[in-house]
């Protein structure tokens, strides 16, 4: 049952074979007895998950069930849930119990899923390694002394150590595809505007999107179908038709055209990684595809324009934890300034502290034109590379990570190293495009590495379609580590 897709936990729901309360306490007993040791979930509420189950058994038995009724899902701990502790993993919203749920959270629970727990994560989506998250770090799965990546470290541990049958996440410079890499699982972040932002607790609005965490492409397809939908709160969702994300699945490969941009493939990636992706590209010529080589010049340059403009973003939506309407309040001060002055300072962990700095300097009169500004042209050049690409190729695909997971405390001391983790998957946030990493083997210490593989905007079904055929000829996708 633990090893079990979403398809067969379907059926066998449908089937009578086991009932939604049966499923979801399985799961939490399996959280509780190894949560102590994986720091995946923040919260864990039986009662409400529970009660979630009773109402999808209800939903079963009166014939409304759709693909994902019953399910347990985990939820990233940045989704507001209504009646939920929602933390978004910093002290300063130690003490915030969601009074409304966010357009994600609504979609599942109309699907009748079931919330299984909100996973941890770094404070306010600020890492990559789970380890600036107030409730401290999350084990990797397959090696205890590694991290699972981040900031949706918790999410990815959570499936990967089948604590849960699929998660969400959300990826603003990677967040979603190189904690699914470095814990051996599959994970999409969609077109930007296709999931919607609203209750998704802001980090850097213009590259922040939701996106699934499971087992195989087949997982995130039935996934996506739930997720993605118009929302008129939130002002860049966008309005389309309804897509089925699973109906492409079975097509063949033969005539792909997979391009291989020449800046990823060359200093930076570990040996183990390189290796890897030279299996899986083989691989996919078997299955019918060809190689090409493609450049993409400005590629490189997408780490510093995004630390320029995430901060940037970053430092205006945090302003509004002040500690006066919700959150986090210093329990001594003098007067109104320094009420701010002491929540911020004492609610806010080390790394978001930096990035308001680094945001605030970076939007300051004299610095606007220099960094804000350039770093907008930028990011205009490297969309503009990505377009020309597409002319040559139908997909790029590349490394997710330059390593294998680093040890816990490895990098928590160098914040340029730490950047450095998302220079693969950091583009297709500030282009919008869809980009997804699934598991290819394993490195160094036995640890999984992921294949990123972008998509062109809206191609969710073709590169879910690239991805399941990988999967049906290979099986590194259904290795476990528990
Ligand atoms: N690791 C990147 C950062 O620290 C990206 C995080 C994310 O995608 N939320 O900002």
């Amino acid at each position: 049952m633990f090893n079990a897709s979403l398809k067969q936990l379907s059926l066998q729901l449908a089937g009578k074979e086991i009932s939604s309360t049966e499923l979801t306490t399985e799961f939490l007993q399996r959280i509780k007895q190894t949560n102590p040791e994986y720091n995946a979930f923040i919260t864990v509420n039986e009662a409400m998950s529970l009660a979630q189950a009773q109402a999808a058994d209800q939903m079963i038995a009166s014939g409304q069930a759709g693909p994902l009724t019953g399910i347990p899902i985990a939820q990233k701990d940045i989704f507001c849930a209504k009646g939920w502790l929602t933390t978004c993993g910093s002290k300063m919203l130690s003490n915030f119990v969601s009074p409304y749920d966010a357009g994600v959270i609504e979609r599942f629970n109309q699907a009748g899923a079931v919330n299984i727990g909100k996973t941890n994560m770094d404070e306010f989506a600020m890492g990559s390694s789970n380890e600036t998250s107030y409730y401290g770090p999350v084990k990797n799965p397959w090696d205890h002394a590694a991290v699972p990546g981040g900031s949706s470290g918790g999410a990815a541990c959570a499936v990967a150590a089948r604590l849960a049958p699929a998660a969400t996440g959300t990826d603003t410079g990677g967040s979603i595809r190189q904690p699914a890499a470095l814990c051996g699982i599959s994970g999409i972040k969609p077109t930007y505007g296709l999931v919607s932002r609203y209750g998704m607790i802001a980090f850097a609005s213009s590259l922040d999107q939701g996106g699934p965490m499971a087992k195989s492409a087949e997982d995130l397809a039935l996934l996506l179908n739930v997720m993605v939908g118009f929302d008129a709160r939130d002002s860049t969702s966008l309005q389309r038709d309804a897509e089925d994300y699973a109906r492409d699945l079975q097509k063949p490969l033969s005539g792909l055209r997979i391009g291989l941009p020449k800046e990823y493939f060359a200093a930076g990636m570990n040996r183990d990684v390189a290796k890897a992706v030279d299996n899986a590209l083989n691989e996919y010529r078997k299955l019918g595809a060809q190689t090409v080589e493609i450049s993409l010049p400005n590629a490189p340059l997408a780490i510093p324009v995004y630390y320029v403009l995430a901060p940037a973003e970053a430092s205006s939506n945090l302003s509004r934890f002040d500690g006066v309407r919700y959150g986090y309040r210093a329990g001594s001060y003098s007067d109104l300034a320094d009420m701010y002055r002491k929540s911020r300072a004492q609610g806010f962990g080390a790394e978001v502290k930096r990035r308001i700095l680094i945001g605030t300097y970076v939007l300051s009169h004299g610095y606007y034109d220099a960094y804000y500004i350039k770093a907008q042209k930028l990011r205009r050049l490297i969309a503009q590379d990505f377009a020309e690409a597409y002319q040559q190729c139908d997909i790029i695909m590349g490394p997710t990570t330059p390593t294998v997971a680093f040890n816990l405390g490895e990098k928590s001391g160098d914040p340029i190293q730490m950047y450095l983790s998302d220079i693969y998957t950091s583009a297709a946030n500030l282009t919008g495009m869809p980009a997804m990493s699934i598991p290819i083997g394993f490195g160094d210490k036995n640890r999984p590495i992921g294949l990123h593989i972008i998509g062109n905007y809206f191609s969710e079904a073709h590169m879910l379609n690239v991805a399941h055929q990988y999967q049906l000829a290979t099986d590194w996708h259904t290795r476990s580590p528990v």
